[in-house]
């Protein structure tokens, strides 16, 4: 099978989140299991291009028509870990790719609209069996598709990482990429690629089953509903080359599960590169953007019931709004001067490496969590998830076998959950052990979830309906 995948991010070159690690750690797997695999990404100026090998233009002026007038783009190629990328560099259209980050501007569904229609004049004229879009950036390529001829129209799967982005836009955004649509009335991206998909997958079973109800279906959950039968959940998985600390290169000594005990060298050197105290306690840690789903306010309330319980709390967050700015730079002000407490409020690809290797406990307090990758790194890593009840995290911890959890999203709720976790790190060594060990054991790599994609693409050629929930 040739699959195609388009999207907005690929680890490492373009990340913000885990929608990056996915693109990356799917196509991986897929290579693995003896499919042809393509990803097909904007070239933004901020790739980081050392990841990238054999760069070169196939095609410097490759046309296509948005917005009514005809616009060059250069077509590059080259190889991630792997796998073949396709570049698209816009030429003559506003600069949409050299803005220095990859979203959070103005014209983001123009940005990507015109993305998804390079990304399909391109793929028109290459043999693809799957076309595997994701999230509302790359989802307009549903309906696009549809205008192909049927006899080089791939099979499309879509996958929601966020049903909390939806790309909102105007009819007129549509017009421009050649899509039918009224003008000035609203229209959702997200939708128009759930309706047109021949399939649409979300990155948990747990997520697939809440985002159908209307209390976390944000509007979409009549349409989810109607289209039931061609959705399902696969648990997202982890890249195991990447995430493996027993060869690691950004840590300065290595470990696994049969020989944990090096875990506690790392722990020493985080703690020495953040100049916090070297006394013994407990070292709670998370890695997170600090948006509003991501509990900001409960990541608070467990760093200041850390430090009142004697314990140690490294934040690496990155700030992406201006409320969480002023609110965490102020946190940071106010605890400057603690040997017990770092904030670095920046995205560290290098230092969240170490983070998770030094932590003994680490954090996902979400609100609402499709997946969540940073508690099955964490695991890998040996540091034991406390999260909140909701979405993947319930897919993935389970309270009293590989980690904490509690349920109401208040501070009451994770302070329990964080004095029971310390009390047992304190208290009980060889239950804290016993977490420790289960959740490096744990199978989280991309090789099952790869599996479960493949039987679904050959499902949707063969037009069989799928199952609507996979299990782990
Ligand atoms: P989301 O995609 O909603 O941000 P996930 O848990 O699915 O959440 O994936 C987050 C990914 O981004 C993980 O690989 C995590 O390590 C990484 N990440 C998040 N914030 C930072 C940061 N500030 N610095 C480095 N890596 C980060």
């Amino acid at each position: 099978m040739h699959i195609v995948h388009v999207a907005a991010e690929m680890a490492p070159i373009a990340k913000v989140g885990g929608l990056g690690d996915v693109v990356h750690g799917l196509s991986r797997a897929l290579l693995s299991q003896k499919q042809a695999v393509t990803v097909i990404l904007p070239k933004y100026d901020c790739l980081n291009l050392n990841y990238v090998e054999h760069l070169e233009i196939v095609n410097p002026t490759f046309p296509i028509t948005f917005d009514g007038k005809v616009r060059r783009n250069a077509i590059w190629k080259g190889s991630v870990d792997g796998v073949s990328v396709i570049f698209i560099e816009a030429q003559e259209a506003e600069e949409y790719f050299d803005r220095g980050g990859i979203y959070g501007y103005a014209d983001d569904v123009a940005r990507f609209s015109y993305f998804s229609l390079a990304a399909l004049t391109y793929l028109s004229s290459l043999n693809v069996d799957v076309l595997h879009i994701h999230d509302w950036h790359t989802a307009l390529l549903a309906p696009l598709a549809q205008q192909l001829d049927l006899s080089n129209r791939p099979k499309v799967v879509l996958t929601i990482h966020n049903l909390a982005y939806q790309g909102i836009c105007r009819g007129e955004d549509l017009l421009k990429i050649g899509l039918k649509a009224t003008k000035d009335k609203e229209v959702n991206c997200l939708k128009e690629g759930i309706l047109a998909a021949d399939h649409v997958t979300t990155v948990s079973p747990n997520y697939a089953r809440e985002i159908l109800t209307t209390e976390l279906g944000l509007n979409l959950q009549q349409t989810l509903r109607t289209h039931q039968h061609k959705f399902s959940g696969i648990l997202n998985g982890i890249d195991y080359s990447t995430w493996n600390p027993e060869t690691d290169p950004f840590l300065p000594t290595h470990f696994s599960a049969s020989h944990p005990q090096k875990k506690a060298l790392v722990k020493q050197e985080l703690k020495k590169r953040l100049m916090l105290s070297s006394d013994e306690a407990p070292l709670v840690c998370s890695i997170t953007r600090l948006v509003t789903q991501k509990g900001p306010e409960l990541i608070k309330a467990a760093l200041l019931r850390t430090l009142e319980r004697g314990g140690q709390f490294v934040l690496l967050g990155s700030v992406l709004d201006e409320a969480s700015h002023a609110q965490f730079y102020q946190l940071k002000r106010s605890l400057a001067g603690s040997r017990f407490v770092h904030l670095e409020l920046t995205y560290n690809e290098e230092l969240s490496h170490l983070v998770f290797a030094g932590a003994d406990l680490f954090l996902v307090p979400s609100l609402f969590e499709p997946c969540g990758l940073t508690q099955m790194i964490a695991m890998r890593y040996g540091a034991v998830p406390l999260v909140r009840e909701t979405g993947g995290l319930v897919d993935t911890v389970e309270q009293g076998k590989n980690g904490f959890s509690f349920g109401p999203p208040t501070a009451e709720a994770i302070w329990d959950s964080l004095d029971h976790a310390l009390t047992v790190w304190k208290d009980k060594p060889a239950e804290w052990q016993m977490l420790v060990k289960n959740g490096m054991e744990e199978n989280f790599s991309w090789e099952r979830p790869a599996k479960a994609y493949l039987q679904l693409y050959l499902k949707t050629l063969k037009n069989q309906p799928s199952p609507f929930f996979s299990s782990r």
